[in-house]
């Protein structure tokens, strides 16, 4: 897979990219994640990528010329499953599309900055605008971040134990169950019997009926559709 990133400061997402599980998977050639600075992409002599939005509203806009020759010159290279805006008024970024970006084999991200950028981008060069949540940040680089970290985690052999990635919180629309470590007795605080039991059927039992309890308890909203019943019948028959 590649992921490219254009951006106004790619030295904010530069260290991310080269750390932890993202920049193992880069080592281990699973994912190619390039970066670009936008201003590699202006004739502008003083390097500006932005100018005062039409209509003398507040804040500054990013210009068209420079996103639209960088993203050209991607795209003379190579076929993009996906070209992403950052955008707070995007589809909310989560573990399915998480799954469904991963099995792409080329996406640009690109990260706004300012006020925005000028509207004609987004209706003629993006395919698909993706916010991380309600609430507005000064830059797309951390949701570019958050995104690539989501996606590059979950490509086979990324992490160590793959079955780790399956089982956490949101694969199948539940949250994980709790988990413990050594030693089996803390301050009196003790790890859950059924763990120490060796027994992996109790176990696994264990694990679904914490699952469950956990999202009605702290997410129900995730339990209110069929495909969920069905992907918790297909979890208990493994
Ligand atoms: N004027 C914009 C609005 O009200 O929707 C917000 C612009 S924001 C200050 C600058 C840039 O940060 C955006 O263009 C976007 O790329 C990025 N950004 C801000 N919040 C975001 C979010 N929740 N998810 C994804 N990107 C975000």
């Amino acid at each position: 897979m590649r992921i490219d990133i254009i951006t106004v400061l790619p030295e904010l997402i530069q260290g991310f990219m080269q750390e932890s599980i993202v920049g193992r998977a880069q080592k281990k050639g699973l994912v190619e994640i390039y970066i670009h600075n936008l201003r590699d992409y202006t004739l502008d002599k003083w390097r500006r990528v932005d100018d005062y939005p039409f209509g003398g509203f507040a804040g500054m806009v990013m210009q068209c010329e420079p996103i639209d020759r960088c993203i050209s010159t991607l795209k003379a290279e190579r076929h993009y499953d996906q070209i992403i805006f950052t955008t707070p008024d995007g589809e909310q970024f989560n573990q399915p599309m998480a799954n469904s970006l991963s099995l792409c084999e080329n996406i640009i991200i690109l990260c706004g900055h300012y006020k925005g950028i000028d509207y004609r981008v987004r209706e003629h060069l993006i395919t698909k605008e993706v916010s991380i949540g309600d609430y507005v940040l000064t830059g797309g680089e951390l949701a570019a971040a958050v995104m690539a970290d989501a996606i590059v985690r979950i490509l086979p052999g990324a992490i160590g134990d793959e079955q780790s990635a399956l089982s956490d919180s949101f694969q199948d629309k539940l949250l994980a169950a709790p988990v413990y470590t050594r030693p089996a007795e803390y301050k009196g605080w003790k790890v859950p019997e059924v763990l120490l039991s060796g027994n992996e059927r109790l176990i696994k039992e264990w694990e679904l009926q914490q699952s469950l309890e956990r999202t009605q308890r702290l997410r129900p909203d995730l339990l209110s559709d069929d495909a969920t019943i069905d992907s918790k019948k297909e979890y208990k028959r493994k």
